[in-house]
């Protein structure tokens, strides 16, 4: 079978490897809508989490079931879909804690394309698919589900973690899809007024139509415009989805005392040596001034898949308009991941259909 795959640092190629072997909990899938992220991005060309030979990449997928092991009672071969970008061992103590995400070891809650071959290829493995798999509804377009198992769940998770009450201010640093679906989940929430920090054209008008009140050019000087903004208070909860390794000093200047930063960022790299990321003194109150920062992986699994599922067939946010970039076909797979790669100015999310 061909998969796309991270070669080394730096590389990226198609490969052929083996069809992955189905366990008794586990199920084939057939991909028919594929996303490259800005994740992947991080992995390969700025060697992320370290170095992988020959790992198949893509962790955001929409498919067909093609084979069930013995124990799956809920999916059959046929059915239709989504994947979710992480798949966590739930009985795990990391899940019984409450962060099923992190099972068996940080981050270990992520598979595709971190620690096992991703979802690029022509089929992958979901372990313990009854807890890992949700259905794809049949009136759901193939470039809404496939926002589903990442942008959708991690942009919702910034909201969720950000502590949003209704009417409260948020910042949110960094409107790619990742940040346009914070900006969708601040909304939700219920939040009052929503800064959307960005540039790209398509990416403001998206995240206009989102529920953004007020778009903030990150060239002008982030937190000197919310602060001027906010006459000078800063805001209730901050999204951080975008930016440097020096992103969380914008993120500390606008935050009120008492206010939580939501990191989402996959920081691919830090400052210096010591690879660390900076903290400004004076803003983060000399570390007393109640500014918490926090910082989560996407949720994976299946209720959390049926969850934002009803989420988009009910209306609440449209996903597709995301979907900036159509391609049809496993072959135009690498062209979109290099798109991701460059991310030209028209760009949200590029997304590959394979029927
Ligand atoms: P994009 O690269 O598409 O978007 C980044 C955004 O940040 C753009 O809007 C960009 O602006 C903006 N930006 C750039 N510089 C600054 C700055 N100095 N201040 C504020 N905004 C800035 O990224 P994605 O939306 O795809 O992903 C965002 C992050 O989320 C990535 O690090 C990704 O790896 C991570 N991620 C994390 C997950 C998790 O589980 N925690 C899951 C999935 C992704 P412009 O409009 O000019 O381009
Ligand atoms: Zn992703």
């Amino acid at each position: 079978m061909k998969g796309l795959a991270m070669l080394k640092i730096g590389e990226i190629g198609w490969i052929e490897k083996d069809r992955p072997k189905c366990g008794s909990s586990d199920a084939i899938i057939r991909p028919i809508a594929l996303a490259p992220c800005t994740s992947d991005v991080h992995t390969v060309w700025e060697g992320a989490v370290g170095e992988r030979y020959n790992m198949i990449l893509g962790h955001e997928a929409v498919g067909v079931v093609d084979e069930v092991g013995s124990e799956v009672k809920d999916f059959k071969p046929g059915d239709r879909v989504i994947v979710p970008a992480i798949t966590p061992d739930w009985g795990s103590k990391a899940a019984q804690r409450g962060f099923p995400s992190q099972s068996g070891g940080p981050l270990g809650g992520w598979k595709f394309s971190n620690i096992e071959d991703g979802v690029f290829s022509e089929y992958f493995r979901v372990n313990q698919a009854d807890y890992n798999l949700a259905i794809l509804p049949d009136r759901m377009s193939l470039e809404s589900a496939v926002m589903i198992p990442d942008m959708l769940s991690t942009g919702f998770m910034g909201a969720e973690n950000a502590a949003i009450e209704f009417g409260d201010s948020v910042a949110v640093l960094g409107i790619g899809p990742v940040g346009l679906c914070g900006v969708a989940g601040a909304k939700l929430r219920g939040a009052g007024s929503i800064f959307a920090v960005g540039s790209r054209p398509n990416a403001v008008k998206v995240a206009r139509e989102y529920g953004a009140t007020d778009i903030i050019n990150y060239k002008k000087g982030t937190a000197k415009q919310i602060l001027e903004l906010t006459g000078g208070e800063g805001v209730d909860s901050v999204i951080v989805a975008g930016g440097g390794p020096d992103i969380l000093i914008d993120a500390v200047k606008i935050a009120k005392p008492g206010s939580v930063i939501s990191n989402l960022n996959y920081f691919g790299s830090g400052f210096g040596a010591e690879d660390t990321l900076p903290l400004p003194r004076v803003d983060w109150g000399f570390g007393m001034a109640y500014k918490t920062i926090t910082g989560s992986l996407c949720p994976g699994g299946r209720l959390r898949m049926e969850q934002l599922a009803e989420v988009v067939i009910n209306g609440r946010v449209d996903p597709a308009l995301m979907a900036t970039h159509i391609f049809n076909g496993f072959d135009k797979l690498e062209e979109a991941v290099l798109l991701m790669k460059d991310k030209p100015s028209n760009l949200i999310k590029p997304v590959v259909l394979l029927e």
